[in-house]
């Protein structure tokens, strides 16, 4: 539904002024219908003095059959302001006289008019003498209202003007302007977002629109509010938020390392397992293509573990390979690799080392072990077998030829470190 676009106070202008037209409309034309009434009675009252006046001239006239005298006294009541036309009728059906208006319709004549006869009164008889008809018109109504109405309309339309530009500058005052200041602050409130913007009109006197305004201002302070709230409900959650993803960042991170270390460590001796150090092995060969970096690797041996089983027990068995992983551990450098090969064998992978400087190192290992004081058992040696890497050999060659070392420690007598010699 589209709306035509009219300002306030010509719709409310033009209400009242159709309701004031009407109301006015209708007290002119209850006025006038009072008026014309009253106007023609007057006349029809008037009429009949000019009868009484005439009539007994006339009668003497009649009386004495004076046509001339008849005929002057009925033009003189002819000439009478109010009189329209005489009509006068003797006896005999005779008209004596006949003077009307042109124009008067036989209509007009039946509305307004006084009849008379007049009789001569003859030893107490009375004689008929004639019948006298005086006319009047709606014209002389009219005549005498119209100064009246036109009084009546001037009046009316005077009071409409003063009205219309009244209503008109009240309603600008009081309603438009106003109302235009109020919707002006309004829309200036969209283009300003930042704290609580209230609308502040100067009514100068308390109504509606000050009411009005107040309660759009509470509205404002309750989006505000609103708004306020969100915001920081939303900044909350997000906060919370940041903190669980860091949180379970942090736990992931953790489950992950620990996941790797698991991965790459013995259950066991929790040092490196056999697939760790093939993968350190596989990068130190690289590094060795790369960088020229050699590295040696040590081949341990436990020396008649099976005795150890079969005398304690495997338990302590565990535990004996336990010790002696953690004390291989102490003896090595950071950044050296201890791993466990399998069952009660272990690998050092010693990295910028060459086959005298890893034999040295072994050397301590297999001290070490040799010293130490076991807890559960009395004495117990390992023997150790040592290979440096060859550029472009093959990491199960080294490890092959640390093996075949390791072998001769055994064959020698054990609790020994051997190099490998080429054959
Ligand atoms: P050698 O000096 O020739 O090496 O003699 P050995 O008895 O050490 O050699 P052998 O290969 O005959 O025996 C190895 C033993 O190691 C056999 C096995 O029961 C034991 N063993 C291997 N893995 C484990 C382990 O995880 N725990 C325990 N308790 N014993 C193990
Ligand atoms: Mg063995
Ligand atoms: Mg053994």
């Amino acid at each position: 539904m589209s709306l035509k676009s009219i300002s306030l106070s010509q719709q409310l202008l033009t209400s009242i002024l159709g309701i004031y037209v009407i109301i006015t409309l209708v007290v002119t034309l209850v006025h006038v219908v009072i008026e014309y009434n009253y106007t023609k009675s007057n006349i029809q009252s008037e009429l009949n003095r000019i009868a009484h006046i005439f009539e007994p001239a006339l009668q003497t006239a009649m009386w004495n059959l004076s046509q001339d005298q008849v005929e002057s006294i009925a033009k003189g009541m002819r000439e009478m302001p109010l009189v329209y036309g005489v009509n006068i009728v003797d006896a005999n059906n005779n008209t004596l006289f006949h003077s009307v208006q042109e124009g008067m319709d036989q209509d007009t004549q039946s509305t307004l008019m006084y009849s008379f006869s007049l009789f001569q009164t003859m030893d107490s008889s009375k004689i008929y003498l004639a019948k006298v008809t005086l006319y009047s018109s709606e014209r002389a109504i009219f005549e005498r209202l119209k100064v009246g109405f036109a009084m009546l309309f001037l009046n009316a339309m005077i009071k409409s003007v003063a009205l219309i530009l009244l209503f008109y500058i009240a309603f600008r005052k009081h309603l438009e302007r106003p109302l235009y200041e109020l919707m002006q602050q309004i829309s200036n409130l969209k283009e300003n977002q930042n704290g609580i913007q209230t609308i502040d009109v100067d009514f100068q006197k308390v109504n509606e629109f000050t009411m009005l305004q107040s309660k759009f201002n509470e509205l404002l302070h309750y989006i505000h509010f609103q708004e306020d709230l969100r915001s920081k409900t939303a900044e909350e959650q997000n906060r919370k938020l940041e903190h669980l993803v860091k949180e379970r960042t942090n736990e992931l991170e953790i489950a992950n390392q620990k996941l790797q270390r698991l991965a790459s460590t013995d259950a066991l001796t929790q040092i490196a397992n056999r697939s760790k150090i093939d993968e350190e092995l596989t990068q130190a060969m690289h590094q060795n293509k790369r960088y020229n970096r050699n590295f040696s690797v040590v081949m341990i041996d436990i020396d008649h573990f099976k005795n150890v089983n079969d005398t304690y027990g495997h338990q302590v068995g565990d535990s004996v390979l336990k010790t002696i992983a953690s004390l291989i551990k102490k003896r090595v450098r950071a950044v050296d690799v201890v791993g466990r090969w399998g069952g009660e064998e272990f690998m050092i992978l010693y990295h910028e080392a060459d086959l005298q400087t890893a034999a040295e190192l072994a050397e301590n290992i297999r001290k070490t072990v040799d010293l130490h004081h076991f807890e559960t058992i009395n004495h117990i040696t390992i023997s150790l077998g040592v290979a440096q890497y060859k550029p472009n050999s093959s990491i199960e060659d080294v490890v092959q030829e640390a093996d075949t070392a390791l072998y001769r420690s055994k064959e020698e007598g054990r609790n020994r470190v051997s190099v490998f010699e080429e054959s």
